[in-house]
């Protein structure tokens, strides 16, 4: 933008005042095709103020009307609804301004068919930048509905049950019931606008506020063992937080990740969203998620998977939320409710077969119960593997040379597990269950299918120091069974997990039977924990001096 533009701005302002003309632009070299860059915005914003003070200093402003967010009774979001000739004159420029920001013109209308799947990462980010700029003029009542008709897309119907079948299906991981209740979870208790909580202070100054702001556009990296589930509950974050979101699924749900964005765009233009507020591509790949983490005009990453991704997103140098891996230990001691933990430990662990990161992935029990709690397991799901040419088996199966598992086997029934090693059950087997010593890889390892290790201890103290081992310091998820408060504090402030769960299966902790909102972004490594619409959002401080305290 030159300077005969910049004058040219000033005086439709000035002259919607009635007030005088800018003094004549310098000529200058750059072309008027030229984006405008932050300082020539800067100059604008200065000029206009500098103006407008001295001319306010003579003439009273007419009386102001504040552009109309949004129309009452209608369902299209405020940007479209300017309307170009009522209202403030200031602000109807600025509405003007903001809704081409830094007076570039939208570019050409992207490539995508409008379901916000495009060809190239390239083509994807730039929808999803066009469309955040026209959400940053939607209402919050706009973000809510937006929000309200991600969850009703999952809700309504049998969506969550066609989805949760496709991801079954698609991955081979996982069992259909569980992922229709984690499906359900996501959309019905992932927080909306009402988590962006203002903070103010107020005082002989004047007041001031803190508000959470949106980042712009957020590129979110999902895993396969909760693909949907992830897709569902950083939109409702991240577009109640005022951003677009661009998704990296993982390839092997590339088929169900790609319905779920489809479905997603569908509602939010029946809604009148911008368009593009959540887009992907058609062909997910790692170097598509590295195209995304490059991207210039990516403002924040989140990625939600094991330790390599959590460690490329934190390399990129942008603002990243990692949530990773973990190896969820269950401590049982002496006074427990034997009977009760055996049951929600074969509930927590068979869980979509392990699959979560928070389920339960190695048991250690103090000797004095070990054999009673081992008992009320089997009655309750478990089958108890005691022969050690079975155990050889299932190391030779279900571990790689490397001893880290094979991908063959996570997220399978306990009942395929065992018949591949030659023991025959019924389904109604959740859980295998084997007796190791601590250095095994079943309990070092996060295997991600129901085999369950069990470790012997003599006393609660050295089980809640093994239970810190094995967790390796991923600060994610511990479940400690107990009634001896001191022993369940001790537990909870050593671990340092982002979740610990006490007396009850681990999903309590995603708030599944257990208080406190949902989420499948944990965030233990850059420490958002539960990850909610603030996580995804800026702090800004809007400062009002010597005003509006009225203490
Ligand atoms: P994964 O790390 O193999 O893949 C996750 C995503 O990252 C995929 O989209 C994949 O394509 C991408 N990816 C992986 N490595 C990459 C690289 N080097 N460069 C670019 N992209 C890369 O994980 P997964 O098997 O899909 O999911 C299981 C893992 O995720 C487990 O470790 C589990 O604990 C973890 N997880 C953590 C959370 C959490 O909230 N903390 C939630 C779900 C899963």
């Amino acid at each position: 933008m030159d300077d005969g533009q910049i004058t040219a701005i000033v005086d439709e302002v000035l002259g919607a005042y009635g007030g005088p003309k800018a003094p004549p632009a310098a000529p200058t070299p750059t072309t008027s095709s030229a984006p405008a860059s932050g300082a020539d915005a800067d100059a604008i914003a200065r000029a206009v103020a500098d103006i407008l003070k001295a001319h306010r200093a003579e003439t009273p402003a007419p009386a102001a009307e504040t552009v109309r967010a949004s129309v009452p009774g209608t369902k299209g979001c405020c940007w479209k609804m300017v309307d170009d000739t009522a209202g403030d004159p200031v602000e109807r420029i600025l509405a003007k301004v903001m809704s081409e920001p830094d007076g570039i013109k939208p570019a050409a209308a992207p490539t995508g068919a409008g379901d916000g799947i495009f060809e190239t990462m390239d083509a994807a980010v730039a929808a999803a930048v066009q469309a955040q700029r026209q959400y940053l003029l939607c209402t919050m009542a706009d973000r809510q509905r937006f929000v309200d008709g991600i969850r009703a897309v999952v809700l309504e119907g049998d969506t969550a049950e066609t989805l949760s079948r496709m991801t079954v299906e698609e991955t081979g991981m996982g069992r259909l019931e569980h992922k229709i209740i984690k499906n359900r979870l996501a959309a019905s208790k992932t927080p909306g606008t009402e988590d962006l909580t203002t903070q103010a202070m107020s005082g002989d100054d004047g007041l001031s506020l803190v508000e959470y702001s949106p980042y712009g556009v957020i590129g979110a990296v999902c895993p396969t063992t909760n693909p949907t589930e992830t897709i569902i509950c950083n939109a409702i974050g991240m577009l109640a937080a005022g951003n677009a979101v661009v998704f990296s699924p993982h390839p092997r749900a590339k088929g169900v990740s790609l319905l779920m964005v489809r479905m997603i765009n569908e509602k939010l233009a029946a809604l009148g969203a911008p368009a593009n507020l959540v887009v992907t591509v058609a062909t997910p790949s790692i170097d598509n998620t590295n195209a995304m983490m490059s991207h210039p005009d990516i403002k924040m990453l989140v990625a939600t998977g094991g330790p390599g991704i959590v460690k490329a997103v934190m390399s990129t140098g942008k603002k990243a939320i990692g949530a990773g891996a973990g190896n969820p230990p269950v401590v049982v001691d002496e006074t427990a409710d034997i009977e009760k933990a055996a049951r929600d430990i074969v509930n927590g662990c068979s869980f979509d077969n392990n699959l979560p990161c928070t389920a339960e992935k190695e048991l250690i029990a103090v000797d004095q119960i070990a054999d009673f709690l081992i008992h009320c397991m089997k009655g309750c799901g478990a089958y108890h593997v005691t022969d050690p040419a079975v155990v050889q088996k299932l190391e030779a199966l279900v571990l790689t040379e490397k001893g880290t598992p094979n991908t063959g086997f996570v997220g399978k029934n306990a009942q395929y597990i065992l018949e591949k090693a030659g023991v025959s059950v019924t389904d109604d087997v959740r859980v295998i269950l084997i007796e190791l010593p601590k250095e095994h890889p079943f309990v070092q390892e996060e295997l991600l299918m129901p085999i369950l290790p069990l470790v012997r201890v003599p006393d609660v103290d050295q089980a809640i120091l093994l239970a810190i081992e094995v967790e390796h310091g991923n600060r994610h998820t511990a479940i400690m069974h107990s009634t001896n408060v001191r022993k369940l504090t001790k537990m909870g402030k050593l671990i340092q997990t982002t979740i610990f769960v006490k007396n009850g299966p681990s999903y309590a902790g995603l708030g599944a039977g257990g208080m406190g909102h949902g989420t499948f972004t944990i965030a233990g490594p850059t420490g958002e924990g539960l990850t909610s619409a603030k996580s995804f959002a800026r702090l800004r401080r809007c400062v009002m001096v010597e005003a509006l305290n009225i203490r």
